[in-house]
């Protein structure tokens, strides 16, 4: 998760919104990471999540990431839950909830919902104050920059 953060940290001083995903193997290999791209790529899917499912499944050579833990520092959205879902990812580790689009359990619970063929382990809250605190201060940065 310290990892992930430090994803994040990039990703915030380039302009995105600073979230950072990181994915390890069942020897516990990082396997994947990523940082949330969304605006340099211009592309609405290009979240942290996303493009390291994308970068373990091709490096594993399955889209089956069952043996595997993906650490995000902040609550996937709907599209992620709904990828991780997909990818059947072992366990799934994040930082802090998400009020807005927390589809874990927050707003809505993609992975226990009926639309949900698989069930996901989940352990949600780990290094929520440092994860929690970094977005908090980009967010206020950007405020503070836009006035
Ligand atoms: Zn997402």
């Amino acid at each position: 998760m310290y990892h992930a953060l430090q994803l994040a940290q990039i990703a915030g001083e380039r302009g995105e919104v600073p979230v950072g995903a990181v994915i390890i193997d069942s020897s516990g290999n990082l396997i994947a990471e990523a940082e949330n791209r969304k605006e340099r790529d211009r592309d609405p899917t290009a979240h942290a999540e996303i493009l390291a499912l994308k970068a373990a499944a091709s490096k594993l050579q399955t889209w089956r990431l069952n043996q595997c833990t993906l650490y995000v520092t902040l609550e996937p959205c709907p599209m992620c839950a709904g990828a991780i879902v997909q990818a059947r990812v072992g366990l799934l580790v994040y930082g802090v909830d998400d009020p807005k689009t927390g589809a874990i359990r927050t707003v809505v619970n993609i992975p226990d919902s009926a639309a949900s063929n698989h069930s996901l382990r989940v352990i949600g809250g780990i290094l929520e104050t440092a994860c929690r605190q970094q977005l908090q201060t980009w967010f206020a940065n950007r405020r503070h920059r836009t006035k």
